[in-house]
């Protein structure tokens, strides 16, 4: 495919399919399996039927994004609510020819034409939904909104102000120290005023999804949530691996960047309000304006590699970028996809932060792998799995290191020792969140205080360092609950987690040998979900977060970057 020949944008307008036009479509895909009477012919009605979700995929993906890009359009809310209420009708279509082909007696054949790994996807999807569930996942999914209520509805007066839960949180990493602890204390005295509603939601979603899994066959709910992120390659047992090499390398590095870090800032202790201030010169803004951060960025991509360097061409010329703030435009940065044509599409809200740089490098990682891997036979193999997504995003952010000076200037280092001091100490975070989470549904019977207890008991293991001083309700074990993904997505974050160890190894690697580093990143995005995890790292030449070492090069080689 030459780049000429794609759609610009604009030109992106999929019309809204009519429900019993594509219905009637499935039936005939459906059909013609049934009846097809050579592996030929199947494999012609599994493409049709490919072609058929790119289709769909574009579609709700291009709807998604012009209403993220003009919330205030009744156009496109309504276009927006109209696609939310076909998604799970065609869904379930999807789901009925996955079953077929899953239990097809010509699978075989099948699997030699477009691969094994897709049968492997759909069993994880087979098994995470049955129609007898889905009541239970219509009662999951509100239970979940009374959680996003609860904090949307946070309201603060602050030092004359009001303001909502996401501007008081900028107050927490003020420069003066009294004032992030004076946030800190307004807003752990909401979760404190909520703590038993809180606590009431959760229960309720730990047995509604405990039930759930049951009625599944699973002895908890942890066999279902693997599930649902189709965790094909690893289980709980790795995973438990995983989080052991974090304890035993990671938390003790921890524990001296702490200690480095109370020192900069010149503290007799270093509080739960201090850890968000990396040093005393507050952070480092990039050097310009939107247009100013795209003309470095172009710079910068062809610094890095001929491949990058054309697909970024690509992404400006066709208009595949969104990065300037503005009046009904949906916070955030995300990246999509349509299918249909291979493109890509980067959103963004450049605010003058580091953050625009770090949202940019990271959504782009994303959008390079979407376009390396647009000639993937099955729109399965498009994308893969989350944690292995978030590889291609989290080491773009390390790959871009060499060229921070054209964004930052003198203050560069600055920004890559933040850069990494972050990637290193979110890993003892998410792992406590992680087994957290696996301790809570592996006694679902336990109550709101006990979960509270687990909590503590967990920082102790993995925040050591973490003095909550006079912030009561966070010191006896309420800090789960600001960490919506506990609520509203079990299981996934470790997948951060998971990623970040495989991307510090790409660090690792531009560090010693960038060309090298930067062949073997392309050859991981082009594969796209071609495979599952663990085989796409080995793939690359990454040790398995779950084999013994994983993390040794990356803690050595992290010691001397940050000289502790
Ligand atoms: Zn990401």
């Amino acid at each position: 495919m030459t780049t000429t020949t794609l759609p610009d944008f604009k030109d992106i307008n999929p019309a809204t399919p009519a429900l019993e036009k594509l219905i009637a479509e499935y039936d005939a895909i459906e059909r013609d399996l049934t009846a097809a009477a050579s592996d030929d012919a199947r494999v012609a009605a599994v493409m049709r039927w490919d072609k058929l979700r790119r289709g769909v995929d574009t579609w709700s993906a291009v709807t998604q994004l012009r209403f993220e890009q003009d919330t205030t359009n009744p156009a496109y809310v309504s276009a927006k609510d109209l696609r939310d209420e076909m998604s799970p009708k065609i869904q379930d279509r999807d789901v009925r020819i996955k079953r077929l082909l899953l239990g097809s007696e010509h699978r075989a054949g099948i699997e030699k034409a477009i691969g094994g790994h897709a049968f492997a996807l759909w069993d994880s999807d087979v098994a995470a939904f049955d129609p007898r569930i889905a009541d239970q996942i219509v009662a999951e999914s509100k239970t979940e909104s009374e959680y996003s209520k609860v904090m949307a509805g946070a309201k603060f007066e602050f030092r004359g102000e009001k303001l909502n839960l996401p501007m008081l949180r900028k107050y927490m990493t003020d420069p003066d120290r009294e004032t992030r602890h004076d946030a800190s204390v307004a807003m752990w005295g909401y979760f404190a005023q909520h703590g038993a509603q809180l606590d009431d939601i959760y229960d309720r979603l730990v047995k509604l999804r405990t039930a759930m899994s049951r009625d599944l066959g699973n002895k908890d709910f942890v066999a279902l949530g693997y599930h649902r992120m189709k965790r094909i390659d690893y289980g709980r047992k790795d995973v438990e691996t995983f989080r052991r090499q974090v304890l035993e390398q990671v938390v003790p590095l921890a524990s001296v960047i702490y200690e480095q870090q109370r020192e900069r800032l010149g503290l007799d202790e270093l509080m739960a309000w201090d850890e968000g201030m990396f040093d005393l010169n507050g952070n480092p803004r990039p050097d310009g304006d939107h247009d100013w951060m795209l003309e470095r960025a172009t710079q910068m991509f062809a610094g890095m590699h001929p491949e990058l360097d054309s697909f970024f061409r690509m992404m400006q010329d066709h208009h595949l970028l969104d990065l300037k703030s503005r009046d009904g435009k949906n916070v955030g940065g995300f990246c999509t996809s349509f299918p249909d044509c291979g493109l890509p599409y980067i959103f963004a809200n450049f605010n003058g932060t580091k953050g625009d740089v770090e949202v940019f490098t990271h959504e782009a990682g994303h959008a390079f792998q979407g376009w390396k891997s647009r000639g993937q036979k099955m729109i399965d193999y498009m994308w893969p799995t989350m944690e292995s997504c978030e590889i291609h995003s989290m080491s773009l952010e390390f790959l871009t290191w060499p060229h921070m000076d054209k964004f930052f200037g003198d203050d560069a280092e600055r920004f890559r020792k933040m850069h990494l001091t972050q990637a290193l100490l979110f890993l003892p975070y998410a792992c406590s969140v992680d087994e957290f989470q696996h301790q809570v549904y592996e006694n679902p019977d336990a109550t709101p205080a006990e979960r509270h207890g687990m909590w503590q008991e967990l920082e102790r293991k993995y925040l050591p360092q973490r003095k909550w001083g006079d912030l009561e309700y966070p010191a006896k074990g309420g800090r789960w609950q600001s960490q919506m993904h506990i609520y509203g997505g079990p299981f996934y974050y470790i997948d951060y987690a998971l990623a970040q160890t495989c991307a510090l190894q790409f660090w690792v690697r531009g560090r010693e040998n960038f060309s090298q580093a930067m062949t073997d990143y392309i050859a991981l995005c082009t594969r796209g979900g071609e495979a599952p995890f663990q085989a796409l790292a080995k793939g690359a030449g990454l040790t398995s977060p779950f084999s013994e070492g994983a993390l040794d090069a990356v803690v050595g080689h992290a010691r001397q970057a940050l000289g502790v």
